[in-house]
């Protein structure tokens, strides 16, 4: 595990490299990871390229109840409203760390499996960077769960859940119009399945663009 001290710099340096993927631009996305002393978190609403360590929340991994353990200096920093939909994975998973992404290409594979933005699935098979997926082989038929999106972040929190109830061999739910969750049994774990997710969304969509897929089953 990742020692305690260096969490919240490892969560800059890997919010930056987000943030030049496009995954956490506007303000949106971060990554969470759990240490010793709880779960740690960028806050919500600011630049994720900028934030620095003294910006990171300190949170109660407890399973019954979320509570700040260390909050930042800086009294305007709020608690991401992630919050609940990054414990989901922490407290049902196991997971050692959590992303979210609001990458054009999550945005563009669910739209093309979710049309209306309803509940539905991402599929896709055939493809080498499944691989990076836990369990996954390259023929492999890969089902990520979309759910719909909803007015505030934290309203996704029930639907994800149930979504990762019916998916347990997958550590990803889309939110249609909105980005991809993704954890990991450790922040590295966490970081390839989002990397290899991200190849196979832009790759799929890039399929059907020039018409190389069939009709999205
Ligand atoms: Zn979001």
């Amino acid at each position: 595990m990742t020692p305690d001290a260096d969490i919240p710099s490892l969560i800059c340096e890997l919010c930056r490299q987000f943030y030049d993927l496009g995954w956490v631009s506007g303000t949106g996305g971060g990554i969470s990871i759990k240490g010793e002393a709880g779960i740690f978190m960028a806050p919500s609403g600011v630049q994720k390229e900028r934030i620095a360590p003294a910006d990171v929340f300190v949170l109660s991994g407890e399973l019954s109840a979320c509570s700040v353990v260390t909050a930042p200096a800086n009294a305007a920093l709020k608690v991401s409203e992630c919050q609940p939909l990054f414990f989901n994975a922490f407290r049902t998973r196991g997971a050692g760390a959590v992303l979210h992404s609001h990458s054009v290409w999550a945005v563009l594979a669910a739209r093309l499996f979710s049309p209306r933005g309803e509940p539905s699935e991402f599929v896709t098979s055939g493809l080498e960077m499944q691989k990076g997926l836990r369990g996954k082989g390259c023929f492999d038929t890969v089902r990520i769960p979309i759910i719909a999106n909803t007015a505030r972040e934290a309203q996704l929190t029930e639907s994800m859940a149930a979504a990762m109830e019916t998916h347990p061999d997958v550590d990803a739910v889309l939110v249609a119009g909105h980005g991809v969750y993704v954890w990991g049994d450790t922040w590295v774990k966490a970081k390839t399945q989002a990397e290899c997710l991200d190849y196979l969304f832009r790759a799929t969509v890039e399929l059907h663009r020039l018409g190389l897929a069939g009709d999205p089953s």
